[in-house]
């Protein structure tokens, strides 16, 4: 069966690229029946971030990115953190040695430096020139057995390596450019390229997927699979993502971290949605997916060679679709205003008791036309929750655009044909009606009345639709705030 793995190296946060790596991995394994690991890769001491893996944990929680093992899940591989597994790598690091695929190097820093140095000016790429390879195993021994400092390094053999790829192909790579690495550091920790080879042979894993980053580091690990003896994965390298300007998307570029979306209001379902289509197409014109959309179209052969660049207008497009998708059910309904709650109070202070999620759901459905965000509610939605005040320039303006004698005429009529419609809820439809028959009357056009009536609920001129406000409202509401204007 299908096993991928996720792998990050808690550095930091989760950032776009890691989100649509760890997604492509989900759906591959969800696609398939499959298994999709967490596996912390926390070898490199100094890179180590407290807390990083507990906020990575969370992103990927939020965006709904599933894991079947991994830490805190368990599974029979655990534990699923590598710092806790150095004792397996140390064994597989003399078990190369013994085999002479691998040898210890006591050369000092002083003299790597050096070397690299050289190697730079010489233009030749593997940045070690391979002397500790020739010391006699003898020799090697007794240094280690003495405590001599050193590493382990792998001894990547003549020849050729060919990395077959999902994405790219057949990569060949000239092995003479292939460094010794490092397998085992001095410390005693491995390197990422023995920890992670050692891993995803032990913990079955049948697929790579993984950024296109560390296509260079693939022909070590191909390499290392030889060595073992063991069979390597099939990989794929999925695209970089780019910056519009085609900058490299890194952290110093804002905007990468995912629970910085979230933080900004975008939906989990929008961001999913958006970093699935970087660098994959599902080969159709179709373009808003949920998960169980994107788990069935998604095919490691549509994932393309170039580059991907995040457009953050085409996430406004795709959160905004979505926000309409929510605003169809109930339940979607609720759940966007028990994100926007806490935003409204935020501006205006608790909200008294009347105003029910179920309210402020609806207050969202009026205004979805004119959003992409659940965040632009706020701004927009101050009259649904407060009597409008009249007195900014905004409303001076739009009082003068509506004109007095307008109004005088609109309100009275609108009054009349409220209270003719007795106590009943005011449904949009029935506002409509209200319109019409005072556009009648005066012989106005509708779009006139319509202004008349939204200066008098809310003072402003950009809201929702004029029926679907008054009939959220409702009918007390709007009849207080005409007699308001009147007075
Ligand atoms: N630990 C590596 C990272 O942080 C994993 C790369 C891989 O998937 O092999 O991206």
């Amino acid at each position: 069966t299908t096993r991928v793995r996720f792998a990050p190296s808690p550095t930091g946060y989760l950032h776009l690229g890691g989100l649509r790596t760890a997604l492509y991995n989900s759906l591959l394994a969800r696609q398939e029946g499959g298994k999709c690991i967490l596996r912390i890769e926390d070898t490199d001491q100094t890179r180590f971030v407290p807390g990083a893996t507990e906020s990575l944990i969370r992103a990927l929680e939020w965006a709904g990115v599933k894991f079947d093992e991994g830490p805190g899940i368990g599974g029979p591989h655990e534990p699923y953190q590598q710092s806790k597994r150095l004792d397996l790598y140390k064994q597989h690091a003399e078990t190369l040695i013994e085999h002479n695929h691998a040898y210890r190097c006591f050369c000092s820093p002083e003299r790597l430096s050096l070397v690299r140095l050289e190697a730079q000016k010489s233009g030749r790429m593997a940045s070690y020139d391979g002397k500790c390879s020739h010391l006699s195993k003898q020799e090697s021994q007794e240094r280690a057995e003495k405590g001599e400092a050193h590493v382990i390094r792998m001894k990547v053999p003549d020849g050729k390596t060919i990395v077959h790829d999902k994405v790219h192909g057949k990569v060949e790579f000239m092995n003479k450019d292939v460094d010794d690495s490092v397998l085992m550091k001095s410390d005693g920790f491995p390197t990422y390229h023995l920890a992670n080879v050692v891993d995803d042979h032990l913990m079955g894993i049948t697929h790579v997927i993984r950024g296109q980053e560390w296509l260079p580091s693939a022909p070590k690990h191909v390499i290392l699979y030889n060595m073992f003896g063991w069979k390597e994965p099939t990989f794929a390298h999925v695209p970089l993502l780019l910056n519009p300007d085609k900058s490299k998307l890194s952290k110093r570029s804002g905007d990468v971290n995912v629970e910085d979306y979230r933080d900004k209001g975008y939906f989990p379902e929008a961001v999913v949605n958006f970093v699935a289509l970087l660098g994959w197409h599902p080969g159709s014109t179709e373009e808003i997916f949920d998960l169980d959309g994107l788990t069935k179209a998604f095919s490691l052969e549509n994932i393309q060679q170039s580059n991907a660049v995040v457009l953050r207008e085409k996430l406004d497009w795709i959160n905004k679709m979505h926000l309409i998708r929510r605003a169809e059910t109930k339940e979607g309904l609720l759940g966007m205003a028990a994100m926007v709650r806490p935003k409204i109070e935020a501006d205006l202070g608790p909200l008294a008791k009347e105003y029910t999620d179920e309210y402020i759901g609806r207050v969202i459905d009026t205004l979805k036309e004119r959003i992409k965000n659940v965040n632009d509610v706020p701004t927009l939605c101050g009259y649904y929750f407060k009597t409008p005040a009249y007195t900014s320039e905004e409303s001076a303006a739009y009082l003068s655009k509506v004109g007095t004698d307008t109004l005088l005429k609109v309100l009275p009529k609108a009054l009349s044909e409220l209270k003719a419609k007795g106590d009943v809820v005011l449904e949009k439809e029935e506002a409509k009606q209200v319109l019409k028959a005072i556009a009648d009357e005066h012989k106005l056009k509708l779009p006139v009345v319509m202004n008349a009536l939204r200066y008098t609920v809310s003072g402003v001129k950009v809201g929702a639709g004029v029926p679907e406000t008054l009939s959220t409202l409702g009918r007390e509401c709007v009849v207080d705030r005409i007699k308001r204007v009147l007075n």
